[in-house]
């Protein structure tokens, strides 16, 4: 079993709750689909975290940005403020491990990405049916998780697209997949719980995991960090 997470955005409250239950479950190894900094008042020890215990973590565009290489022109004001408040917090040792972050992995069947499986570093987004088979045409892979819109959700070739609780399994032989593994940090839809995705690629069955943390913790540290006061009202709101 494999548990997945994405999007953590600094928010240390959440990655902890979400590591426990994970350590509960007895689940390893853990994959990081990036962002893990950016939003979020706790980038360094976000950082340390996922370093420890990630048995690897991919690039996002948060984390990307953090380290000078993004363009953060086509990013929202709120993101543009917390990203330059992280790039002056964030250690050198941190930096250089986010600078190591690969874009994608590949473990056959299936391939692990942040944004998109090609050209990931133009930070596109996933959003669609249409969209999710662009990609699932141009790769050889049947399954493909991802992050980066904090919405979780599966698409496929032959089922509509959907979000459930309860497991589900892939049919691998039919079918193929875009997984959007959702976020641990700032989930956006409308439900504030933690989430993250655990994948059993024997049994090719997956679960979304929604978790309860202390948003309220979270919150005022966002406060206390003079970052936007909307970066924290979207947690308790979830969007
Ligand atoms: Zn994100």
């Amino acid at each position: 079993m494999i548990a997945i997470i994405s999007d953590i955005h600094a928010n240390l409250e959440a990655l902890q709750t979400v590591l426990s239950h994970i350590d509960g479950l007895g689940i390893h190894p853990i994959y990081c689909l990036g962002d893990v900094v950016g939003y979020g008042p706790r980038p360094n020890e976000c950082v340390d975290l996922v370093q420890q215990r990630c048995q690897f973590t991919l690039m996002g565009n948060h984390d990307f940005a953090a380290i000078g290489k993004a363009d953060i022109a086509y990013f929202n004001r709120y993101a543009q403020e917390a990203i330059l408040w992280t790039i002056n917090r964030l250690t050198p040792e941190r930096k250089a491990f986010l600078e190591s972050l690969p874009f994608t992995r590949v473990e056959e069947p299936v391939l692990y990405a942040h944004s998109t499986p090609i050209n990931p570093e133009e930070w596109n987004y996933i959003l669609s049916e249409r969209e999710a088979l662009y990609y699932l045409d141009r790769v050889s892979q049947r399954v493909i998780f991802i992050g980066h819109s904090h919405i979780p959700v599966v698409f496929s070739e032959k089922e509509q697209p959907f979000y459930q609780e309860e497991p589900f399994r892939l049919d691998l032989e039919n079918n193929r997949y875009v997984i959007n593994v959702g976020s641990v940090g700032q989930p956006r839809d409308g439900d504030p719980r933690a989430c993250l995705v655990l994948f059993d690629p024997d049994q090719a069955t997956v679960q979304y995991v929604r978790l309860h943390y202390n948003v309220e913790k979270t919150a005022q540290e966002i406060l206390d960090a003079k970052l936007p006061a909307f970066l924290a009202l979207r947690l308790k709101s979830g969007h």
